[in-house]
């Protein structure tokens, strides 16, 4: 059974592999002994190896230990860890926050905190599964809507049988295609519904608003959206999620959210990098200045050579291919260039929308970002892309 499987993934060119990097991330890494640029991570503004948030990690990790050795119900609540969850609170503008050691297990938590048995999750075609798992781990009664199709929505939030707790699930910034959640149409449609909307934000937090707090600052629906989830492993560099709120809503999960409470506490590194790193989101905006700066001058060059590019509003860049076959020979050929970026194939992206997920940060420099864009051009010629 598992031969025949790991066969017909092979020949369907659906085969995941890791990448062993032989160096610290940022805008060049080591891959199998040579100088590559990285157009792959999620470090969007280079804070993993900001000296002020590295020092931070490595204080804490002096003064509280490595792990912190239990849930923090139990017995692993370390100073660290209220100070994130504090920073976390002052940082969204809400009364409290709560951290979870990632993204994926604040999704399978709160999701079946806030709905279950009876109740009903729409949720966007192109949620993260993380959001997926959570849905389904809810046993709510769980529906998709086509990507950010709000006559779709309506249509199936008209047709509920009775009205019945309902629950809108959406990720802010979609990790693959770069897109936003229209989030002003959907918190309408929300309260004209009876319904609650629950947005992942695990991209747009520090990289999308005016103060980097998310794609619900950008849309200023700070009102309309009291509960909101971010991580912290993306553009704050460190590891680990939370949801910031109202304190009844925090003190709830904490009572309820099992991944929370069955589950050991982040490293107090871990933490209080995450502290230092949000100060400095706040301190240095001229980071998310270049991250906007140097997404523009990659765009640009990557439409002006001709690709197909994903109507992305974000860092993410997706060069759309198509097959899986033809986006792992683009991808080995920018490989060959000097450049890694990931190829994305189904499942993770829909059939027929195999794609180079190109990402940039606040870190590349512009001859990098012009290497780079040579690289691809290169590559997609002789991929036959271009
Ligand atoms: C990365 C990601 C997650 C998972 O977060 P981790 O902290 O990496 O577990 C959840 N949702 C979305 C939309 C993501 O992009």
């Amino acid at each position: 059974m598992i031969e025949k499987y790991l066969a017909e993934l092979a020949a369907e060119h659906l085969t995941r592999r890791i990448v062993p990097l032989e160096s610290g991330t940022g805008p060049v890494v080591r891959i199998a002994g040579r100088e590559i640029l990285l157009f792959a991570s999620n470090d969007y503004l280079g804070l993993a190896r900001h000296p002020e948030v590295v020092d931070a990690a490595a204080r804490a990790t002096h003064t509280y230990g490595a792990g912190s050795g239990a849930a923090r119900l139990i017995s692993g609540s370390l100073p660290p860890h209220m100070e994130m969850e504090q920073a976390l609170a002052r940082f969204k503008g809400t009364e409290a926050a709560l951290a979870f050691g990632s993204g994926y297990l604040a999704n399978i938590g709160v999701i079946p905190s806030l709905i279950g048995r009876g109740g009903l999750i729409l949720a966007d075609r192109l949620c993260h599964a993380s959001l997926i798992d959570g849905c389904r781990l809810s046993g709510a009664d769980f529906r998709v809507y086509r990507h950010n199709d709000l006559d779709h929505l309506t249509a199936l939030l008209s047709r509920r049988r009775r009205v019945r707790r309902t629950l809108i699930v959406t990720d802010g910034v979609f990790s693959m295609d770069g897109d936003l959640a229209p989030l002003p149409d959907l918190a309408a449609i929300a309260r004209s519904h009876d319904a609650e909307l629950y947005v992942d934000d695990a991209h747009g937090t520090g990289v999308m608003g005016r103060h980097g707090r998310g794609t619900i600052e950008h849309f200023e629906l700070e009102d309309a959206i009291p509960l909101q989830m971010g991580t912290l492993g993306k553009a704050v560099g460190s590891s680990g999620a939370f949801v910031a709120g109202p304190a009844r809503s925090i003190q709830y999960l904490l009572q309820t959210a099992r991944s929370f409470i069955f589950s050991t506490a982040p490293p107090p590194g871990s933490a209080a990098a995450v502290v230092a790193a949000l100060r400095v989101i706040q301190q240095e905006p001229q980071r998310r200045a270049r991250l906007w700066s140097n997404r523009e001058r990659l765009l640009a060059g990557l439409k002006h050579a001709g690709f197909a590019i994903a109507a992305t509003a974000s860092p993410i860049i997706p060069i759309l291919v198509g097959k899986a076959d033809d986006t792992i020979k683009f991808s080995e050929q920018v490989l060959a260039h000097g450049v890694y970026a990931p190829a994305i194939r189904p499942p993770t992206v829909p059939e027929h929308t195999s794609r180079l997920r190109v990402t940039v940060t606040s870190e590349h420099t512009t001859a990098q970002i012009d290497q780079a864009l040579a690289a691809f051009e290169r590559a997609g010629r002789a991929a036959g892309i271009l």
